[in-house]
């Protein structure tokens, strides 16, 4: 959408008074995303927003379409440089590949206005920056970053290569106005500010999100408890025996049954959102349904799991699923994984989502006297 506008602003026009004010924004926006790029330690955030900064340094605040040296630095480096970034890693900014992630965009800055300036007319240095500023290389270098930076996304799926893939759309549209004469000011405070959403989207998810299972953690559970209102349903649930299982085969064991409850909890029915509530506690929240509703999907979860045999991946297990099952007698017999769970709704002696919280957790203890492997409802 950002991106959109921009286009649409380099087509309308932008009035004259506004000129001043939009020149120094790429640059002020780079400086925000910078800041809370090294914060988050995100140097490629950092890295892709300097890149903006002396983009926006090449093109100036008025049209300045046709200079060879800003149409080589925003359309060919820039979109190359942008490329790079996406199958590298976010590194800490000052360990030295964060610091040489932070020093691409300067240095090959610094290299384009050298060669500008030096290279007399004719030599090879210009003639290589009139290369990288025809509008063919221009097109091939944007092509190539996208491919390569959407191949990125996915395989990694992060925030970070998706705020770097939309910058470069930014970039192609600052490029299109560049070759028409049209300042790109407005595409490259546009490119800042995806990036700045990208920064604020790893940070919303490093806050409501539990990195080990996916599941949403602890924070968007009490977010989600403010919510709920009218008829609603909470389940505790908590695997069996979990210490005996970490202490005989191990924390990486036990971390992918985390995992493995997890995945088998998301598919939860009756309209239930699982949270990792902390350790190997999960809360479901069930925003309309009834206590029985809740309590059916809870119980056909529960049983999928018990009905799992677990074996580990590494230890017997191969790394990747195979794709045909091995003979049953070289197969590791599999390890059984059960939980227990309370489920708790509304009624005359409780009312707030705290005490409905409460009831469920208290239900869920008695599931655990009673014997494991079971689901509990409150009375
Ligand atoms: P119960 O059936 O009564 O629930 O017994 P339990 O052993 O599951 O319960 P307890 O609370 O005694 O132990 C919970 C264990 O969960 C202790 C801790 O080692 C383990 N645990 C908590 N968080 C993690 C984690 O992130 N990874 C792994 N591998 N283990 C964890
Ligand atoms: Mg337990
Ligand atoms: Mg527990």
């Amino acid at each position: 959408m950002l991106v959109a506008v921009a286009w649409v602003a380099g087509v309308v026009g932008i009035p004259a008074a506004a000129w001043p004010v939009l020149s120094v924004l790429p640059e002020l926006g780079g400086v925000l995303v910078v800041l809370l790029a090294v914060r988050f330690r995100r140097s490629r955030l950092a890295a892709a927003a300097l890149f903006v900064v002396v983009a926006a340094r090449f093109t100036g605040g008025a049209a300045s379409g046709g200079l060879p040296v800003a149409g080589a630095f925003v359309g060919s480096i820039l979109p190359l440089g942008l490329m790079l970034l996406g199958p590298a890693g976010d590194e800490t900014p000052w360990s030295v590949r964060g610091a040489l992630q932070l020093a691409l965009p300067l240095a090959s800055g610094a290299l384009v206005l050298a060669v500008a300036r030096v290279a007399p007319s004719g030599s090879t240095g210009s003639v290589l920056l009139g290369f990288l500023g025809s509008t063919q290389v221009i097109l091939w270098c944007l092509l190539v970053g996208a491919v390569v930076l959407a191949a990125s996304w996915l395989v990694r799926r992060s925030t970070v290569e998706a705020g770097l893939l939309m910058a470069l759309l930014g970039v192609a549209v600052a490029d299109r106005q560049l070759l028409d004469g049209v300042a790109p000011d407005v595409a490259l405070v546009a490119a800042q500010a995806v990036l700045l959403l990208a920064i604020v989207e790893e940070a919303h998810r490093l806050a409501y999100h539990d990195e080990l299972t996916g599941l949403p953690g602890r924070r968007a559970f009490d977010d989600a408890l403010t919510r709920l209102r009218g008829t609603f349903a909470i389940a505790m649930v908590d695997i069996d025996h979990f210490k005996r299982f970490n202490d005989r085969f191990g924390h990486e064991a036990g971390d992918q049954v985390l995992r493995m409850v997890a995945r088998e909890l998301s598919r939860m029915g009756g309209g239930g959102r699982t949270y990792r509530y902390g350790g190997e506690e999960f809360a479901v929240v069930f925003p309309s349904a009834r206590l029985e509703t809740a309590r059916t999907a809870v119980e056909a979860v529960r049983e999928a799991i018990a009905r799992r045999p677990f074996r580990f991946r590494g230890l017997d297990r191969p790394r990747k699923k195979p794709r045909k099952a091995p003979p049953a007698r070289t197969r590791s017999p599999g390890v059984g994984i059960t939980v227990s769970a309370g489920v708790a709704a509304p009624g005359p002696k409780r009312q707030s989502p705290g005490e409905v919280l409460q009831a469920a957790d208290r239900a869920l203890y008695r599931a655990k006297r009673q014997g494991r492997n079971r689901v509990a409802v409150a009375r």
